[in-house]
């Protein structure tokens, strides 16, 4: 087994306009899956709409594509009815944390074994350039023409205070850090949540002044920092930046094992 055997070959090239991270994000994921040497027919792969969504059709795996927003309601059912299988959800922001954000929630809360990949671009790409509740506060969308008037969400804090037992956030840039980052989530047991920060030069970019795909991919590196770097940093020096690093990696009951246990010999 190589790399090579986690793609799907004949579906290349990728459908991603040039410059977009969403190659990166394949790319690292399918380097871990070989160094994990994942069985492909023990592991499912779930995806909904958007162009984060669309990864998993390049990936050779068994993949369900769903319904906008819906990846982790399907993820939940295909891993209570199959405990033994790993199922991956590999999602956009909106997708994520929009229409989906309650089964993100939840996910959480329950923490059920599902490693949940948010590629968190700022936007939603395929669907037109709408903003999302990861846009930031005075970008252009094609529905913030004026600039965004809201907050933005912090995907991880949402996911630590939900109850994820495993949240970290990386980044296209850092491809080597996004590797390691990906390797952990897939080899947690329980809600794993990996935020990566990525780059849409299309939807995004063009808004603002940030067509060039170099320069989507300077803004990740310059507004990154490390755990170490950010407890050195004043609040206001941390403003708009993104600490990329695992922020929660512990371990509590998981939902199909609290199931298994209480249905333990009653036949069902
Ligand atoms: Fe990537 Fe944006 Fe193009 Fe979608 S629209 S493929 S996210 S650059
Ligand atoms: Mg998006």
């Amino acid at each position: 087994m190589s790399w090579k055997d986690y793609i799907k070959q004949n579906m290349f090239p990728l459908f991603t306009c040039s410059g977009c991270t969403h190659g990166t994000v394949t790319n690292a994921f399918v380097r871990v899956a070989d160094e994990l040497k994942l069985d492909k027919d023990k592991t499912v792969i779930v995806c909904a709409i958007g162009c984060a969504g669309r990864i998993p059709t390049f990936l050779d795996f068994p993949v369900l594509r769903v319904t906008h927003g819906r990846a982790l309601a399907f993820a939940t059912g295909i891993k209570l009815s199959r405990p033994d299988v790993k199922v991956i959800a590999l999602m956009g922001d909106g997708d994520a944390l929009a229409i989906g954000g309650n089964h993100f929630i939840h996910a959480a809360r329950r923490n059920i074994d599902i490693t949940a990949i948010v590629s968190r671009n700022e936007i939603y790409g395929m669907t037109g350039g709408q903003y999302a509740p990861t846009t930031p506060p005075g970008a252009r969308a094609t529905t913030a023409p004026y600039g965004m008037l809201e907050p933005a969400f912090d995907t991880c804090k949402v996911a630590e205070g939900a109850g994820a037992t495993y949240v970290a956030r990386s980044d296209a840039y850092h491809v080597q850090h996004l590797q390691r980052t990906l390797k952990a989530a897939l080899q947690h047991k329980g809600f794993a949540v990996v935020e990566v920060l990525t780059s849409c030069p299309t939807q995004f970019g063009r808004r603002n002044n940030l067509a060039d795909p170099a320069k989507m991919l300077e803004r990740i590196k310059e507004m990154t920092v490390t755990k170490a770097q950010a407890e050195k940093m004043t609040p206001e020096e941390l403003a708009g930046k993104f600490v990329i690093g695992e922020f929660v990696n512990t371990s509590r009951p998981e939902l199909t094992d609290i199931y298994a246990q209480a249905f333990a010999g009653m036949g069902v």
